[in-house]
């Protein structure tokens, strides 16, 4: 099933992106929780982390090596950021087109919202 992430690979709906290459693609998540709030996403169409396949592991890497790349870029690698990928319902996934979460800016509290 593809998401609205297909739509900003394909150049269907704008986005503001900051990085592309031939596995990955980043840009500002639309409703930032920090002043630095960037999605990487692979190209190819992974659900979940439960969907991750071998053959994925060069793309899921990359996302990391991107995440350190744009955390530099931004300014934010010293000071620090939080990378998050979640995972269906309790995870709080809403976009189920995998991607990670690269936040900061700001100090940003605790791990987990309090229960
Ligand atoms: P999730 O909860 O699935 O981990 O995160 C999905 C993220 O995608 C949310 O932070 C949400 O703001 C962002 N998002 C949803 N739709 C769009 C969109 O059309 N464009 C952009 N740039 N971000 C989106």
């Amino acid at each position: 099933m593809s998401t609205i992430f297909s739509k900003i690979i394909a150049r269907e709906i704008p986005a503001d992106i900051v990085y592309e290459d031939d596995l990955v693609l980043a840009f500002r998540d639309i409703a930032p929780q920090a002043p630095v709030h960037v999605l990487i996403i692979p190209k190819k169409e992974i659900a979940t982390v439960n969907d991750i396949s071998i053959a994925d592991e060069a793309a899921l890497g990359r996302l990391f090596t991107v995440a350190a790349k744009i955390a530099s870029d931004e300014g934010i690698a010293e000071s620090g950021y939080r990378l998050i990928v979640n995972c269906n319902e309790d995870g709080g996934q809403e976009v189920f087109h995998l991607h990670m979460h690269i936040l900061g800016g700001r100090r940003l509290g605790p791990m987990l919202a309090k229960r």
